[in-house]
């Protein structure tokens, strides 16, 4: 562990930090209202589910750099892991007066971008938890949160990585127990979703009050596919590209308890009773090449 206090100069070898970070799917997203500020409102049961991305930080390299595999993310400070560092760094050093190190990150992608599944938000997270065990918790919980919601919603749901309750934009968490550890086959078609484009065109009518939730209270240990499994905002995706209609189908034909679009697309998910199902389904899918087809499980 090293702190260094503001008036000591760093010197010594880059350390070394592999991380991983796993993949959400939201179980349910039902979109509340919209805010003065631009963000809606929401009611979303959030799970991990076990596909990583890996990172591997460089704390005290010569400058802060970010690399990542993969062409349509940003090799620069518009990724989120490197914001992450470039925020944590800076309030270690303003709040804490603890002279922080750069950051070199290395990012290899496994979650498809763009797809719902919360890539770089996670990402951010596991940079926000792993500078943090570095500097030896300078930062309790309550301070990880407040500076993973500035890194965007979904940020502070992988703090923790439980399955969990958000509300508020997502920061507002309550932790979900008794979901089974279902199979989970994610199919991400061969196209991204822009995630403001799907809330900028939600139609909340001419009224400001707010959208009356319809479903079946949660408790935990009650969740149920028939009863629970809603996106609102899947239905103006489909309507775009109905493609994502026929994967619900597909999945639900291959045996599937019941099936979503994740967040705002591109990626739907089957539930299944457990990881060996979904993989025998997703063997079985008849699919594009270019679709890429995952078997996970839930992490519970
Ligand atoms: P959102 O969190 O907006 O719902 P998502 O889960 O659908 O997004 P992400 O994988 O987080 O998808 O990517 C959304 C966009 O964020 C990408 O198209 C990319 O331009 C940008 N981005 C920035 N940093 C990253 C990162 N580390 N990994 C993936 N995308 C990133």
């Amino acid at each position: 562990m090293l702190a260094h206090t503001a008036d000591q100069p760093i010197s010594g070898p880059v350390q070394k930090m592999e991380l991983r970070a796993p993949a959400k799917i939201n179980l349910c997203l039902h979109v509340i209202g919209r805010r003065p500020d631009g963000y809606h409102d929401l009611f979303s049961l959030m799970c991990g589910v076990a596909l990583y991305d890996h990172l591997v930080l460089g704390i005290g390299a010569a400058e802060n750099t970010i690399q990542c595999d993969h062409p349509v993310v940003p090799g620069d400070e518009n990724n989120l892991a490197l914001k992450a560092a470039l925020l944590f760094n800076q309030t270690l050093d303003r709040e804490n007066g603890i002279l922080s190190q750069p950051v070199s990150i290395r990012l290899t992608k496994h979650i498809p971008p763009a797809g719902g599944l919360g890539g770089g938000s996670s990402d951010a997270a596991a940079v926000l938890k792993g500078l943090n065990d570095h500097y030896g918790a300078p930062f309790d919980r309550d301070r990880l949160l407040a500076l993973a919601v500035r890194l965007g919603a979904d940020v502070p749901f992988f703090i923790d990585q439980r399955p969990a309750l958000a509300e508020g934009i997502g920061e507002r968490l309550t932790p979900y127990h008794g979901l089974p550890a279902f199979g989970v086959v994610l199919v991400c078609p061969d196209f991204g979703i822009s995630t403001a484009q799907v809330f900028g065109s939600l139609n909340f009518g001419l009224t400001k009050s707010k959208k009356k939730l319809r479903y079946k209270p949660f408790k935990n240990g009650n969740f149920s596919a028939t009863d629970h499994l809603h996106n609102d905002l899947e239905a103006g995706v489909i309507r775009r590209f109905p493609v994502i209609e026929k994967i619900k189908k597909m999945l639900l034909d291959q045996g599937a308890i019941g099936s979503l679009m994740s967040g705002s697309g591109s990626t739907v998910f089957g539930l299944f009773e457990d990881k060996e199902a979904a993989g025998r389904a997703a063997k079985r899918l008849d699919r594009p090449d270019a679709w890429q087809v995952f078997a996970t499980r839930l992490l519970v």
